[in-house]
């Protein structure tokens, strides 16, 4: 068991200190004494290898939504695991980032209903959600030039395993977070819009000039050995890619011959509504290549006993990236995300 440093005073972290550290990192509650305790590591590398002057840092995250447990497991590890005498650098880990989500297993804080991935920048002022928000961007990305924040799409939705990191108009930051996305050898690179959202993690790192990956690694509040094992080889790549840390990249699924498919849905038409309330029962698995006009699944409204279940069909041609997995979706609930393939 290693030693934990309790921090108040969020001044009292030395981000600096060689070695490596463990704080639990104190927000007060909003409503009552007491407060959300989230874990940090902060490991500056005590070997000194050439990185070429590139990376001086990477920052990595799990549980931004707190029922989301790839991420949390993956990072945790990495926490325990890198040894500081073997890294060049820094590296800042934050296995549970909305530590009060993760622990009730929630998208969204209880203490404040809020989802910390719609939170940032954040605010010093605001909710505890906010709070924690503000840290991040005020005290641990002007520390790093990559972050990267592992998810696993929440409790409804099942994405096809994949990397993701939004459309950027910068051609170099654009080319880097494709190499860098890459490392985390899933199925599919895939690269989303900004429109479906405002105030994600990776948002305001991307605004920074950050080299800035996500990805979802699993479904349904589970923990799927497959996507922690990308989550966790794949932030080791990104430290071996930058040479923080000694050693080669690794395929995480050297079965696969081909390497990760780069697809893309950055239009919002891209992003199909559930046309009505109702129970999806899909025609084929999250990844699958379709045609426009394929039949991918049948809705039911059983509150309707005279309607045959409505036919759902591809609206383009490309790869399905999202579908419903717990059932039921609700009308207006994203039903459907077909990922066009980007051929470089
Ligand atoms: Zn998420």
């Amino acid at each position: 068991m290693s030693d934990v440093i309790t921090i108040h005073d969020h001044n009292e972290i030395d981000f600096d200190r060689p070695g490596k550290a463990l704080y639990e990192v104190a927000f007060h509650y909003d409503g009552t004494w007491g407060n959300a305790l989230v874990p940090l590591a902060v490991i500056n590398g005590t070997a000194n290898h050439d990185r070429g002057g590139r990376v001086q840092g990477v920052a990595c995250f799990g549980g931004t939504h707190g029922n989301e447990y790839e991420g949390q497991v993956a990072v945790w590890r990495l926490m325990h695991e890198l040894d500081p005498a073997q890294i060049s650098g820094r590296v800042i880990l934050m296995p549970r980032l909305n530590q009060p989500a993760c622990n009730s297993g929630t998208r969204e804080s209880p203490r404040d209903g809020v989802n910390m991935n719609r939170a940032f920048p954040g605010d010093p002022f605001g909710t505890l959600t906010y709070r924690i928000a503000h840290f991040v961007t005020s005290r641990v990305f002007p520390l790093v030039e990559v972050v990267l924040d592992i998810h696993a799409g929440g409790r409804g939705v099942e994405f096809a395993l994949c990397s993701s990191f939004h459309l950027v108009s910068d051609p170099a930051q654009y080319a880097e977070m494709k190499q860098v996305a890459s490392l985390f050898d899933t199925p599919f690179v895939y690269i989303y819009s900004s429109g479906m959202a405002r105030g994600l993690l990776t948002d305001e790192a991307e605004a920074l000039g950050k080299v800035t990956i996500g990805g979802e690694f699993g479904h349904s509040s589970g923990v799927h050995q497959r996507g922690v094992r990308h989550a966790y080889q794949g932030i080791k790549n990104v430290l071996h890619h930058y040479n923080l840390l000694p050693g080669t990249i690794q395929r995480v699924a050297p079965e696969r011959e081909n390497p990760p498919r780069l697809v893309e849905a950055v239009d919002l038409e891209d992003y199909v509504p559930a046309p009505i309330t109702g129970v999806f029962e899909p025609e084929l698995p999250v990844g699958s290549a379709v045609e426009a006009g394929q039949f991918v699944g049948n809705l039911y409204d059983f509150e309707r006993v005279g309607d045959a279940p409505l036919a759902i069909h591809a609206p383009s041609s490309g790869y399905i990236i999202l579908q419903p997995f717990q059932a039921p979706i609700a009308k207006g609930d994203t039903m459907l995300v077909i990922g066009k393939e980007v051929k470089d």
